[in-house]
């Protein structure tokens, strides 16, 4: 029997004058323990949910539209699939801007009218597997329905401590079915060290061999990089929109000081400016929304900042 060929779906979103993450709601029906979320704690973010009608992100979003053209919005939440309405808001936003749409993909229904709804044109999907909150087979069916009706919708796993055994197994299984599995770095805190400094050599050699080679986007993280004050361009071609419509920089810079307005404002901008990063790591890789191309793929390919 001829070998399955493993996909790693390429995005065939054209690169846009600015990019938005976009953060629903902070609402998901899993609550995985290496999630910030978790971690910071799901009812005191809960707090900041604003709910508002297909009809009204379709007037928010298309004010940015007229101000910046079409855009991608990175869309996460929480889980977006249990947002109201969720197929709604993106059968109508879409129609303004590109999607690339993170998912935990456990709400088979909501995906099945999803998949009918939306324009696999416009529309990607992140699949981010995790093997506490869902069996493999159900996970996998959903990644064939989505493909089966025309999306790109790639696989990624999170290289937690704990979940690293099951790791290769999970990747090979995939490839069995012609799905490529990609690799997150893990950041953040397990069992008191800090990650991903805390990787050990073997596990670092571990994850290179899984993933096929040292020298990966999918690694950047693994030795992290300092940015040491590069100009990036979080803030005028990237932000950070939270649920209650607040923008910020970026992920990591969701301060006051780095507030951008409110997407609901009338004469909500972006910064004309770009301006010096001000921490240490870009943990969450939003460097690769927010710089420009060449300095993106230096740090992707070599892992080095440029000057
Ligand atoms: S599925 Fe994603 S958003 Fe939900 S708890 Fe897990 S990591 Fe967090
Ligand atoms: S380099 Fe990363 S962390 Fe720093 S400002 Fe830019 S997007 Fe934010």
């Amino acid at each position: 029997m001829a070998e399955p060929q493993v996909r790693s779906m390429e995005s065939r979103l054209p690169r846009r004058r600015a990019v938005f993450a976009w953060d629903m709601h902070y609402r998901c029906n899993f609550h995985c323990a290496y999630c910030f979320y978790t971690t910071t704690g799901w009812d005191e973010l809960a707090k900041k949910n604003r709910y508002e009608p297909p009809e009204k992100w379709e007037e928010v979003w298309s004010r940015i539209a007229a101000e910046y053209g079409r855009c991608q919005l990175r869309v996460t939440a929480g889980e977006p699939f249990t947002y109201p309405r969720f197929a709604e808001v993106v059968a109508r936003v879409s129609k303004l801007h590109d999607l690339q749409i993170t998912s935990n993909l456990s709400m088979t229904e909501e995906l099945e009218r999803f998949a009918q709804a939306a324009d696999p044109k416009a529309v990607e999907l992140d699949c981010t597997f995790h093997p506490t909150g869902m069996a493999f087979d159900r996970f996998l069916a959903n990644v064939n329905l989505l493909r089966g009706a025309g999306f790109v919708a790639n696989v990624c796993y999170l290289a937690y401590p704990a979940q690293l055994e099951g790791m290769a197994g999970f990747k090979r299984r995939f490839a069995e079915h012609g799905v490529r599995m990609n690799l997150a770095v893990y950041w953040g805190l397990y069992e008191g060290q800090q990650y991903p400094f805390a990787y050990t050599p073997g596990q670092k050699k571990f994850l290179a061999d899984v993933v096929g080679s040292a020298e990966s986007p999918e690694l950047v993280n693994l030795e992290p990089i300092p940015i040491n004050g590069k100009v990036c361009g979080s803030g005028t071609r990237y932000a950070v929109v939270q649920a209650d419509g607040r923008v910020y920089r970026c992920g990591q810079l969701c301060e006051p000081a780095h507030c951008l307005g409110s997407i609901f404002d009338e004469d909500f901008a972006l910064h004309a400016q770009a301006q010096p990063c001000v921490v240490d790591y870009c943990r969450c890789k939003e460097y690769q929304s927010a710089w420009e191309e060449p300095d993106r793929d230096l740090m992707d390919r070599k892992g080095q900042v440029a000057p």
